[in-house]
C-alpha cells in the first residue's frame, strides 16, 4: 500500500516534472528534451516480433534482448548474460536521489526471461546502467561475474563472493559449455554535456577503486574500463559493442556472424566519426546481420514496451538513419528487438 502511494507520488512528481521542463522547453521552441527521440512505427519493418518459445535445439543459439546492452545468449544447455541491467530507475530518481537494486524486479526478469542456467554474466563498463544490477543477478543465479576492477569492486560491495567473481582478462578466452567469450578492449561513447553538466570520466579517477555499497549516486559508477565480447559457439561468432566508439584496427582479423552494434548518440559524433565507426565495427567485421542496442529509454520499465531515448541526449530516427543508409549499401540484414523478444541466430 505504502509502496503504491510512493509510486503515485513518483508518478505525479515525475508528470509535474515532465510539463515543467516541456513547457520551458516548448517555449524556447527547442521542442521537448523529455518526448522520445524516434516513432518506433516507422521501423516496424525491423521487428520481426517472434515468440521463441519452443526449446532450443541441440546446436542452436538464441538470444533474447533485455534491454539497453542486457543481452542473454543460450544454447539450450548454457546462458550468458551481459550487463543485466533490469531495474531501470526513472530519471527523477536517478538525477535526484541515490539509487539502489530492486529484487523484485530483477526476479521477474529472471523468471520471465526464464534464467536458470545463466552461468556468467559481462559486464561492458561500470556506468549504472551496465553495472549496477548484475551482482544481485549473479547472487540470484550463482552465476560468475566478469569484469574490470571496477565491476569487481561493484561485486564485493554488494556482498558477492569472491568464487562468483572473476577479473577481466584481455583477449584471454573464458569457456563456458560450448561458449568461448573473449573479452577485448574498447572504448566508451564520446562525453556528452547537459545542461552544463559532462559524464566524461575524471582523468584522477578512472576507476571505482573501494567496494560500492547500494544506494549509491548514478555518478558514483564510474566507467572503468569499456569492453567488448566477441562470443565463439561451434563455427559461429557473435559480437557485443555496446558503446559507441572504436579503437582503430581492433577488429582487423575478426569476422563474425552477428553484431550487437551499440547505436546511441551516433548521430551527435561528428559525421566523419559516424562513417569510422561503421567502418571499423560492420564494414571489417562483415556480420550478415547487425543488431542495434542501446536504443531504449532506460528511465522506462522493461515490462513495458521499449521506447527510443530520450530527445535529451539522443536522436535514435537520426541514429537508425545512419546505419541503414550504410547496411543496405552493404546488403546487411539489420533487426531490432523488443524487450524479452529472442532470435535464434543459427
Ligand atoms: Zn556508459
Amino acid at each position: 500500500m505504502e509502496k503504491m502511494k510512493e509510486n503515485k507520488i513518483e508518478l505525479l512528481l515525475r508528470k509535474l516534472t515532465n510539463f515543467t521542463a516541456c513547457t520551458i522547453f516548448l517555449s524556447f521552441g527547442t521542442g521537448c528534451v523529455l518526448q522520445s527521440s524516434g516513432d518506433l512505427r516507422y521501423y516496424e519493418s525491423f521487428f520481426r516480433h517472434e515468440n521463441q518459445n519452443t526449446p532450443i535445439q541441440y546446436g542452436k543459439v538464441r538470444v533474447t534482448f533485455l534491454g539497453t546492452t542486457s543481452i542473454l545468449i543460450d544454447d539450450g544447455e548454457t546462458q550468458i548474460l551481459t550487463d543485466g541491467f533490469f531495474t531501470r530507475p526513472s530519471l527523477w530518481k536517478t538525477a535526484f536521489s541515490k539509487i539502489e537494486s530492486d529484487q523484485e524486479i530483477i526476479q521477474s526478469v529472471l523468471d520471465k526471461a526464464k534464467i536458470h542456467r545463466l552461468k556468467g554474466i559481462f559486464v561492458c563498463h561500470s556506468h549504472y546502467d551496465h553495472v549496477m544490477d548484475a551482482p544481485f543477478v549473479a547472487k540470484a543465479t550463482n552465476a560468475k561475474l566478469y569484469g574490470s576492477s571496477s565491476t569487481i569492486n561493484v561485486g564485493i560491495g554488494a556482498g558477492l563472493n569472491k568464487e562468483n567473481l572473476e577479473l577481466f582478462q584481455v583477449g584471454k578466452p573464458v569457456k563456458l559449455g560450448k561458449f568461448s567469450i573473449t573479452v577485448l578492449e574498447s572504448k566508451h561513447t564520446p562525453p556528452f554535456r547537459i545542461f552544463g553538466k559532462t559524464n566524461a570520466t575524471d582523468p584522477n579517477f578512472p576507476n571505482i577503486l573501494s567496494p560500492l555499497s547500494q544506494p549509491v549516486k548514478a555518478m558514483d559508477y564510474i566507467e572503468g574500463g569499456t569492453f567488448d565480447f566477441l562470443i565463439q559457439h561451434g563455427k559461429h561468432k557473435i559480437l557485443i559493442k555496446s558503446s559507441t566508439n572504436f579503437i582503430t584496427g581492433a577488429f582487423d582479423q575478426i569476422n563474425v556472424d552477428v553484431l550487437f552494434l551499440g547505436i546511441a548518440q551516433l548521430s551527435l559524433q561528428p559525421v566523419s566519426f559516424q562513417e569510422t565507426y561503421y567502418n571499423q565495427t560492420v564494414q571489417k567485421l562483415k556480420p550478415s546481420l547487425v543488431v542495434p542496442i542501446h536504443w531504449d529509454n532506460f528511465f522506462l520499465p522493461l515490462a513495458k514496451p521499449l521506447e527510443p531515448n530520450l530527445k535529451l541526449g539522443d536522436d535514435f530516427e537520426s541514429n537508425m538513419n545512419i546505419l541503414l543508409q550504410r547496411t543496405s549499401k552493404d546488403q546487411i540484414q539489420v533487426q531490432l528487438l523488443q524487450g524479452f523478444e529472442s532470435i535464434d541466430l543459427f
